[in-house]
């Protein structure tokens, strides 16, 4: 990926601190320039946002009303204060984390601004320039930004059908003389890949983690849009050394930046004053809409949303079926928004996005950004498709467009 960096003067570069690289550049910029500037015909696969139709504009409105009147009438509500969050919405998260087998209380609960935020406060709290992490490849983009602007050193694990390779972690680990602080892992409808770790497979990942001494920092946020059946429960339940990040940036709109941390074993003065010191509270205007909004209402609601993702994901698999050439091959999710595809050999996915948004109209976005460096020659092949925003007869178009795309690569090889 190829990423543009700000003109700095040697003066001004000379100050900043050896992090600051991290924030001279975005992978998301590369990603605008390849395919968001392609035009409003092109049929974008990309990105990680629920569907326009999942959200629910009319309940977050009333709630919002509901809130703004309680403000008005509760001393202290519009102040500075409470970092821990509201004690009724942690009370509410630890009461739906119950579905992910998760048994806790709200003294183990930050809300947080997104779990952006907690993956951040996580990081702050425990890496030193040069630590080792360990972290899935692929893996989700924005989670590099954030271990990128630590200086980490990345262990970067393979991923199979059911997620993390365990034993080949183990293996890696074993030639190593210093240990990893970090096991970075999205266990549940894996973003980029789709793929879920199988319970066995968590449970070998807590032993390896035990033995070794490192912490589990386990992201979550697409555990309740399953698809087929419930996902297995949460890593965070075989083990109270696993740091657990939720969110309601899937269920009920990502920009109200609302998510959670259910803290580690130990972790919970520490975390509220990264907290505190960071943004001082959270938006609790947010955080009492949340609350006014999903109780009896959000369960229902996420009915009608796996029968939308459903619909959608089903129409992606019936076309890829239908459209990719032969020696395509991708995963089969049962929840989230993500399907990855391998390319047929000798095709190159940052070429093929090319090619596909300048003469067919569709666009993805490449599997070598979902790897430290946003750059990873194995996996050049590989490609990310989202099928959360496109209705049916959209994913159809795209896809049609992209076994066209392929067709014609394979064909100037
Ligand atoms: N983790 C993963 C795996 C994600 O896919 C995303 C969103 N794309 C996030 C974290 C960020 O979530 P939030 O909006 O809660 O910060």
């Amino acid at each position: 990926m190829t990423v543009r960096r700000e003109e700095l003067s040697r003066a001004t570069e000379s100050r900043l601190a050896s992090r600051s690289p991290a924030f001279q550049r975005s992978p998301w910029e590369t990603v605008e320039q390849m395919v968001v500037g392609a035009g409003p015909e092109t049929i974008f696969f990309g990105n990680g946002n629920p569907a326009r139709e999942a959200i629910p504009f009319e309940r977050m409105r009333e709630a919002s009303e509901r809130t703004w009147a309680q403000i008005a009438d509760t001393a202290g509500a519009i102040d500075y204060g409470e970092p821990e969050g509201l004690p009724a919405l942690r009370d509410m998260i630890a009461d739906r984390i119950r579905n992910r087998g998760i048994e806790t209380d709200r003294s183990q609960i930050l809300p947080t601004t997104g779990s952006q935020q907690a993956i951040d406060f996580i990081c702050r709290l425990m890496l030193d320039p040069g630590d080792a992490i360990v972290v899935e490849g692929p893996t989700y983009l924005g989670a590099l930004q954030i271990f990128d602007a630590y200086e980490v050193e990345y262990i970067v694990a393979p991923v199979d059908d059911g997620g993390l390779d365990v034993n080949a972690l183990n293996q890696m680990l074993g030639l190593r003389t210093t240990m990893p602080k970090l096991i970075y892992t999205i266990p549940t409808f894996q973003n980029p890949t789709g793929v879920t770790m199988p319970m066995e497979r968590r449970q070998a990942l807590v032993d390896l983690a035990r033995e070794r001494g490192i912490l589990i920092l386990e992201d979550d946020p697409y555990c309740d849009l399953w698809i087929d059946e419930p996902p297995p429960p949460a890593i965070r339940s075989l083990d109270d050394n696993v740091a657990y990040l939720g969110t309601f940036s899937k269920t009920i709109a990502p920009s109200i930046r609302s998510g959670w941390v259910v803290v580690p074993a130990g972790f919970n003065r520490m975390m509220t004053l990264v907290k505190e010191i960071a943004d001082i509270n959270g938006d609790k205007v947010m955080m009492r809409t949340v609350l006014n909004a999903v109780p009896g209402f959000l369960d229902e609601h996420l009915i009608g949303s796996r029968a939308l993702y459903r619909s959608r994901r089903d129409a992606m698999l019936s076309g890829l079926d239908r459209y990719m050439p032969p020696g395509t091959a991708w995963s089969h999710p049962s929840g989230g928004f993500f399907i990855w595809v391998t390319l047929p050999d000798g095709l190159n996915a940052i070429e093929l996005l090319r090619l596909a948004v300048s003469r067919f109209g569709v666009a993805f976005l490449a599997g070598e950004w979902f790897f430290p460096g946003y750059s990873w020659p194995a996996a050049s092949r590989m490609l990310r498709l989202s099928y959360s925003k496109h209705p049916e007869a959209r994913i159809e178009e795209g896809l049609k467009r992209l076994g066209s795309a392929i067709a014609a690569a394979l064909e100037s090889r």
